[in-house]
């Protein structure tokens, strides 16, 4: 990984710059660049054929002052120490820029599981657990999925830690299915909260979002829900999809339900019937009201950024945009939800459903949706303020928030 690949030296970047316009003192910046606690483990698995494979797995604690660690798994080839440390720095910012009483943190295995069976996953997840039980419980650090992990991993994980534990600790992971003690709402959760936010974006511009029109890069769980949350929450007219084989495109908007099940039927959204092809490039720069990227990193780079047309840019993927590309965007007032912020939903009601395990209660799902409101609109508000008054980029904007009160409860606590 080069210097400048290499995310956990562009997260200690991303926060040195907020750290000086909000002129930290050294101790105070130099705490906030470092975990506080890592781990590094190696599990040993029974493969179906009888051979025993040993993986490497992680867990981050980075910052833990506002509450207990959280922060999903990733099981990913590439996953290394450094992309575990700045996916939890990360997490500190996403749960103080929405104000929910959380530190972050992070983990992972390094392995592909597109090339284990359900049954060798069950054991990795259970060997996982073994290893890092001692640094988890459900006041202290809360795991939950991240990428090639899911619902499923989830309840095999919580079963095993009960197991060691001698009782059910549901809340010791979110992300579960509901049967083993998920919230309800947390399965569109990430694109709803994005579609609350794009709803304040559209008051704060003076922009009345209604029959406007919308393009989403990326097909799977958040882009999927972006696109019928779109239409049912604000009215936008869908008129281009993608996902990794290529886009769709119709002027007079694409209805949601017919592409998901073309999507799920088909395997793509490619020649759903009724549309144009476009390429993933082409979406980008589409004549659009907003833009959803759902889907990879660095996909507007400082060569498409003064092509990208969008009023709004919703980030529901993370880090969607190169930092070159955020400053192009912001000289041409494109108006950026930054990732953090806007795909900080999923976050949120994992949030709920520990709340929800703690005192063994379920609840309705309108009041997931509006206590998920709440909290997103909330920060919404403090982020465009912040820009606003401070004249910068909303991503940095967005730091500013979210490193002040980090900041504040270091201090607090006497740390610093
Ligand atoms: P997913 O795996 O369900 O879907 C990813 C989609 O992106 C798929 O449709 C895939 O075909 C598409 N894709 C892959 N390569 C592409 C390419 N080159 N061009 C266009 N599309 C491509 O993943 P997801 O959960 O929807 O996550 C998408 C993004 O949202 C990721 O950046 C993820 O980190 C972020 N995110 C998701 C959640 C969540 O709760 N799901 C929460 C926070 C952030």
């Amino acid at each position: 990984m080069s210097e400048e690949t290499n995310p956990f030296l562009i997260a200690q970047k991303q926060l040195d710059e907020a750290a000086e316009i909000l002129g930290l003192d050294d101790a105070t910046h130099e705490l906030l660049r470092w975990p506080r606690r890592e781990i590094v483990v190696t599990i040993p698995v029974r493969m179906d054929d009888g051979t025993v494979r040993v993986f490497r797995g992680y867990r981050v604690q980075y910052n833990d002052s506002r509450g207990p660690t959280k922060g999903g798994l990733r099981w990913h080839p590439d996953e290394t120490i450094d992309t575990v440390r700045a996916l939890a720095a990360w997490m500190t910012w996403k749960t103080s820029v929405v104000d929910i009483p959380l530190g972050g943190g992070k983990g992972g295995v390094t392995c592909n599981p597109k090339e284990l069976s359900p049954t060798e996953q069950e054991r990795l997840a259970r060997g996982y657990i073994r290893a890092v039980h001692r640094m988890l419980d459900e006041h202290t650090d809360v795991p939950a999925p991240d990428v090639y992990t899911n619902p499923q991993i989830m309840a095999w994980m919580m079963d095993e830690y009960s197991i060691i534990r001698g009782k059910p600790v549901p809340g010791m992971i979110t992300g579960k299915p509901l049967e083993v003690g998920g919230s309800p709402g947390r399965g569109d959760a990430t694109a709803r909260g994005g579609i609350y936010t794009v709803r304040e974006a559209g008051r704060a511009l003076g922009i009345d979002l209604s029959g406007k029109t919308a393009a989403i890069q990326g097909y799977g769980n958040a882009g999927q829900h972006a696109h019928r949350l779109a239409e049912e929450l604000l009215g936008l007219k869908v008129v281009a999809v993608s996902d990794s084989r290529g886009g769709i495109y119709n002027g007079a908007g694409l209805p949601p339900a017919d592409v998901a099940r073309h999507k799920s039927e088909s395997g793509s959204v490619v020649d759903y019937p009724g549309a144009d092809a476009l390429s993933n490039e082409e979406l980008l720069e589409l004549d659009v009201t907003v833009l959803f990227p759902a889907a990879l990193e660095n996909v507007i780079t400082e060569t498409n950024a003064s092509r990208i047309r969008a009023a709004i840019i919703a980030e529901l993927a993370n880090g969607p945009t190169t930092p070159a590309a955020d400053l192009i965007l912001h000289e041409n007032s494109r108006y950026v939800i930054p990732d953090f912020l806007c795909n900080a939903g999923g976050v949120t009601v994992s949030y709920f459903e520990q709340v929800q395990n703690a005192y063994n209660y379920r609840w309705e799902e309108a009041l997931v949706h509006e206590r998920l409101d709440k909290t997103m609109t909330a920060a919404f508000h403090s982020v465009h303020e912040m820009a606003t008054t401070q004249k910068v980029p909303n991503r940095l904007g967005a730091y500013l928030v979210a490193v002040e009160r980090v900041a504040e409860a270091c201090r607090l606590r006497g740390w610093v």
